[in-house]
């Protein structure tokens, strides 16, 4: 038994995981998502996509593959290219990378919008609430004054300013449906999630297939730096963005268990 085995289970606050140990980021992220699901603003069911996630990351050797970093740029374009830019959040997201979140809102000049599977005004609060503690200013997704056409009533909910009305949505660790529905109404659409075979990225126009703590801070770190670039240079970058082959490249490299 390495020193390392019975590490997970004794983690009480984050600073206590070493960041030598080899499997550090996947036991950041089981650590947030426990800590997210005992603060109220993470369902059980998101510990079982943390798990399916985890998995696909450990094949993709739990780090920034080349073609994900080419989505990342391509996402940031797009977010600086928008005209109503609204980045999504769920329970696992707000666990997961509610600073992170906030720091891209800022970049980009993008809403935060609150959008749940399983929707409570409690979890909907909690989670606003959350995101404010880590720098956000304005928070979207409390008046659900709108409907995504095509989707059950619950799920449907979004705000008429928000991601109804926006260009270009973020839409991380997002239901296969929903990706779908947000598709059909024409929206850009840039998902986060490390199972390039799952419907959302497989309809997405920017496919990332990254882990979302990586990813997030990536995408603001690109957009930092085309921050004063050019309209026809950012677009430019959308128009050079394959997503086919970025989807082919994620693929590639799980199937080939190269670690
Ligand atoms: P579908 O999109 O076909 O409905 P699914 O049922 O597997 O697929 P969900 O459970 O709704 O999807 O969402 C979980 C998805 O999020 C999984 O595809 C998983 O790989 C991905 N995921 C989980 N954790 C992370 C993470 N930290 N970073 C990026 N993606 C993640």
């Amino acid at each position: 038994m390495s020193d390392y085995d019975s590490v997970s289970a004794d983690i009480e606050t984050e600073e206590e995981i070493p960041e030598e140990h080899p499997r550090y980021q996947d036991l950041l992220t089981r650590h947030r998502i426990e800590a997210g699901v005992e603060k109220g603003i993470t369902h059980l069911q998101g510990m079982h996509a943390e798990g399916r996630g985890s998995a696909f990351d450990y094949l993709l050797g739990e780090e920034t593959i080349p073609s994900a970093d080419a989505a990342e740029r391509a996402a940031a374009a797009h977010l600086l290219l928008a005209d109503r830019p609204v980045l999504s959040i769920n329970g696992n997201v707000a666990a997961l990378v509610p600073g992170e979140m906030a720091a891209l809102a800022d970049a980009v000049d993008a809403d935060l919008e609150v959008n749940l599977f399983n929707r409570t005004p409690d979890r909907i609060e909690a989670i606003a609430e959350h995101l404010r503690e880590h720098g956000a200013d304005d928070v979207k997704g409390l008046e659900a004054d709108a409907r995504i056409p095509n989707l059950d009533h619950e799920r449907s909910k979004v705000d008429a300013d928000g991601i109804y009305a926006a260009d270009v949505v973020l839409v991380p660790l997002e239901d296969g449906d929903r990706a779908e529905a947000l598709d059909e109404m024409g929206k850009t659409e840039i998902v986060i999630d490390l199972n390039p075979l799952s419907r959302s990225p497989q309809v997405a126009d920017v496919p990332v297939v990254d882990n979302i703590i990586r990813a997030v801070p990536t995408i603001t770190e690109h957009a930092r730096e085309l921050a004063d670039a050019d309209e026809a240079d950012l677009r430019a970058i959308v128009a050079d963005f394959d997503r086919e082959r970025a989807l082919e490249a994620a693929e590639e490299r799980i199937r080939s268990g190269d670690l």
